[in-house]
């Protein structure tokens, strides 16, 4: 359950004072968004003696990792969350933050799987990998029935070569400028695996591959596969995300004094002697800084209503944020069992609307108490980039369950919640250098959120999680308080054998 990579990278804490109190008078802080950047940056004032208020428009927290109670027509309790999450080893300060509440983090379980089908039904599994790069790609490769062996001898090692020797920024300045479709037919990646691999994580960015960044997708590939050796193995979340998660370490940040306001969205932010955060006319708080920590629409929100915060460059370049295309979760809860053999998860490629079907009675533990009392099943469909209206992903969705898993043609649909939302960072090819960064042109106004640009290897929730810590991190420095420890994967190509390959790859071609 633990982290184990002896070469993971430490970017180390700035010096400073341990505690506020010290301070002449303590520094007052609003973080805006308690999603998981939020929630970091939260910590990581909290944890210093700052005065945190966090403004949350939902009234749940844990933002698209969030969760609440939900009751069936039956009157019977559920769970209800924003869909499926998985929680990599590789996670580091996602996961410090996680152990702040659960030392053990003994709310998450390990996924002993993760198949991955095609249309033709063909599988790939991360099962008894090696956990060490590049013997895990190799191991993959040479057992995948979508890449044979003979496709490793035709790769393009020229072209290939960023895939060993990435790092963060330089892959973005080498590759942000093209798709992640044309890399990969560039490098002569079979098709069978684009299709089936390759599509599957990009479409877990919320984008086609055609969409995505190039460098996004190599940057993914070294995170999760070839810069490290956490394996690809990912942990969930055994109780729904509020009880699991949440709750425990909104616990624990009310403990050091964090002030929690739900359900109140922020408008505005105003900047004279005070920083004066404003949602609407009944409520406005005062601090010295302000963390933003909101999701893309969030974040534009609220600067088009600020004149007052960064100049016109910085406030042109968040305009210009994009949001990717919307997806639809669809959570059914079914009279009959699907086969006791079905795993936790799988990710599906070339099944258009379906991305993924998680079987949550596997791993949660209110789906499993319904599944118990009823002998049924919880199901859960994802579908990602979607422009069809919510009725047709539906039919397309419980098609393809009924496809990949034909005991559930019978089943009836005892209960069902379909939440279609758009509101995950778009990643396409030239985004990286447009997006604004945790500092801003004001030292007490910062950024933190998966669409936020932090120059390390993270992604998704351990974006969010870094650049929380991280915007804690820049306020604390300016207070003249000791910052936090982040922690990521090599920020290189990990493999002295691949790197070599590379460069005479390179030179070669020349
Ligand atoms: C279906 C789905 C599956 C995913 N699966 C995975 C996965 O398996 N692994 C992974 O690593 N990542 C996954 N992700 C991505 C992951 O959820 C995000 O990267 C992460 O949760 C982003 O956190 P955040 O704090 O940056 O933003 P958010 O979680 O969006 O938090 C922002 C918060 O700001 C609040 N807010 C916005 N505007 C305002 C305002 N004006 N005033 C007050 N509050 C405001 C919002 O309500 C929200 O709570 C998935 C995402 C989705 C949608």
């Amino acid at each position: 359950m633990s982290e184990t990579d002896r070469l993971r990278e430490t970017i180390p804490a700035s010096p400073g004072l341990s505690d506020a109190a010290s301070l002449e008078r303590v520094p007052r802080v609003v973080v805006v968004g308690a999603g998981i950047a939020g929630l970091a940056a939260a910590a990581g004032l909290s944890e210093r003696g700052v005065d945190v208020d966090v403004l949350e428009a939902r009234n749940y927290l844990g933002g698209r990792v969030g969760g609440w109670p939900d009751t069936l027509a039956d009157g019977a309790p559920a769970a209800m969350n924003r869909g499926f999450h998985a929680f990599f080893r590789q996670y580091y300060n996602l996961r410090t933050l996680l152990r702040r509440a659960d030392p053990h983090l003994s709310a998450l379980t390990p996924v002993d799987d993760y198949p991955l089908v095609d249309a033709l039904g063909r599988h790939d599994t991360f099962r008894g990998l090696p956990h060490t790069p590049p013997f895990n790609a190799l191991a993959f490769a040479l057992r995948s029935p979508t890449f044979r062996l003979r496709d490793l001898v035709r790769l393009d090692a020229k072209a290939a070569a960023p895939l060993a020797t990435a790092s963060v920024p330089q892959t973005y300045f080498d590759l942000d400028d093209r798709t992640a479709e044309t890399f990969l037919q560039d490098i002569n990646f079979p098709a069978a695996a684009r299709h089936l691999a390759f599509e599957v994580f990009a479409r877990s960015f919320f984008a086609k591959p055609e969409y995505l960044s190039a460098a996004e997708l190599v940057a993914m590939f070294h995170i999760y596969f070839l810069g490290s050796s956490e394996g690809l193995i990912f942990d969930v979340a055994n109780e729904n995300f509020d009880v699991a998660l949440w709750n425990p370490l909104r616990k624990y940040l009310e403990g050091n004094g964090v002030r929690f306001h739900t359900g109140l969205s922020v408008e505005s932010v105003s900047m004279d002697a005070d920083v004066r955060v404003s949602c609407g006319v009944d409520a406005e708080f005062t601090a010295d800084a302000v963390v933003l920590a909101t999701d893309v629409a969030g974040l534009q929100h609220i600067v088009a209503g600020s004149p007052s915060v960064g100049d016109a460059a910085w406030r042109d370049q968040v305009a210009d944020l994009h949001t990717a295309p919307e997806f639809v979760v669809l959570r059914l809860w079914l009279d009959r069992p699907v086969r006791a053999d079905r795993a936790a998860f799988v990710g599906t490629g070339g099944r258009p609307p379906l991305d993924n079907v998680s079987v949550l009675e596997r791993y949660e533990r209110e789906a499993a108490v319904w599944a118990a009392r009823t002998g049924g099943s919880v199901v859960e469909l994802h579908a990602y980039s979607v422009t069809d209206t919510d009725d047709e992903v539906r039919r397309g969705l419980l098609a393809r369950m009924h496809e990949l898993y034909p005991e559930t043609v019978g089943a009836t649909i005892v209960e069902e919640r379909l939440l279609r939302r758009g509101d995950c960072p778009r990643l396409a090819p030239g985004d990286f250098a447009r997006r604004p960064t945790v500092q801003t042109p004001d030292r007490r106004v910062v950024l933190a959120g998966d669409g936020i640009r932090v120059d390390l290897p993270v992604a998704l929730m351990e974006r969010a999680a870094t650049t929380g810590w991280l915007a804690a991190n820049s306020l604390l420095g300016h207070f003249g308080l000791a910052g936090h420890d982040v922690h990521t994967v090599p920020n290189h190509g990990r493999s002295a054998v691949l790197r070599r390959l590379a460069k005479r790859a390179k030179g070669g071609r020349r």
